[in-house]
């Protein structure tokens, strides 16, 4: 533990911490947790602040996890501000921030792997590969240490939430999972760490993937899933600067993609991922109790 000014407390290493939450969890206080790869926002805050009123005691952690990253580049290029990430996580009543490098969460090299059926075949299974599987690492490691009662994650992330479920089921991680809603910019763009590589007008450009998004809402009672995905992708081939990478329709629980809406009843997502400037992002629509019936 190293000493700060503020109240909240900074954890670079495991046993420290570990030591630590021992004594928390021995006083019968609920530990929540939000796990984070850093570069703050609006977005994340949210889930801070749900996580502080569900619970005792918040811990968040702020590592850029390096087996994740499917792309060298876009590891490379992950925006990292751990200072103004302190500072914004000390103002909406974070706790504890733990902050390990790279050594300390990964200090020999692992070949264990996790595969996911279905999950790893579409969406950001398909175009990623290998990304689950760290995701699976890092948060089966920070759930280890951590041992929280509650972890909180974002619907930004559906797929991912999937992922985590089935390895808290799978695994018996003794963790109540929650998860929140996506926060959005005023022109509808999901709040991402990689919003930070875009520029204003580039921004502009990448609200239209929520745009899309509510297009198809709008044609989800009347038309097939094939005519809502030929009007997504011709939306979007009209707008400049945008890459389309995939559009689907998905069971929001399950992520199976669905291909008849006629018969489709409960949890739909709508599913999106795109470059703009180079940039991936992705978002999604959550509809619930669908049905046509
Ligand atoms: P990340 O730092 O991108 O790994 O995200 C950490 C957590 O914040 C994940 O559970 C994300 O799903 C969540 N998150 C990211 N962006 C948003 C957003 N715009 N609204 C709500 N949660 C978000």
């Amino acid at each position: 533990m190293q000493a700060t000014t503020t109240s909240m407390l900074h954890f670079y290493e495991i046993s420290p911490l570990q030591n630590f939450l021992w004594q928390v969890r021995k006083e019968g206080k609920k530990i929540g947790f939000v796990p984070t790869m850093g570069a703050l926002h609006e977005g994340h805050l949210s889930l801070i602040r749900r996580c502080k009123q569900e619970n005792d005691v918040v811990v968040c952690s702020v590592f850029v996890n390096p087996t994740q990253f499917n792309n060298p580049e876009d590891l490379a290029k992950y925006p990292r501000t751990l200072e103004k990430d302190a500072q914004m996580l000390e103002k909406a009543g974070c706790d504890i921030l733990f902050a390990p490098n790279e050594n300390v969460m990964y200090p020999q090299k692992t070949t264990l792997n996790f595969y996911f059926g279905h999950l790893e075949n579409v969406m950001e299974g398909k175009f990623r590969k290998g990304h689950f599987n760290g995701v699976a690492l890092v948060v089966s490691k920070l759930f280890h240490i951590v041992q929280p009662h509650r972890a909180y994650f974002g619907q930004k992330d559906l797929q991912q939430f999937a992922i985590i479920r089935t390895l808290v089921q799978d695994l018996m991680f003794p963790v109540e999972l929650v998860r929140c809603p996506i926060v959005r910019e005023a022109n509808g763009l999901a709040m991402s760490s990689r919003n930070q590589r875009l520029n204003a007008e580039q921004q502009a450009t990448a609200s239209h993937l929520y745009k899309a998004l509510k297009k198809a809402e709008t044609m989800l009672a009347e038309n097939s899933v094939k005519q809502i995905q030929k009007s997504v992708k011709e939306y979007l081939l009209n707008v400049r600067g945008i890459e389309l990478e995939y559009f689907e329709i998905a069971d929001a629980n399950t992520l199976q993609i669905v291909e008849d809406l006629t018969s489709f009843q409960g949890d739909l997502a709508l599913c999106i991922a795109a470059y703009v400037a180079g940039v991936r992002l992705i978002d999604n629509i959550v509809i619930e109790n669908f049905s046509r019936k």
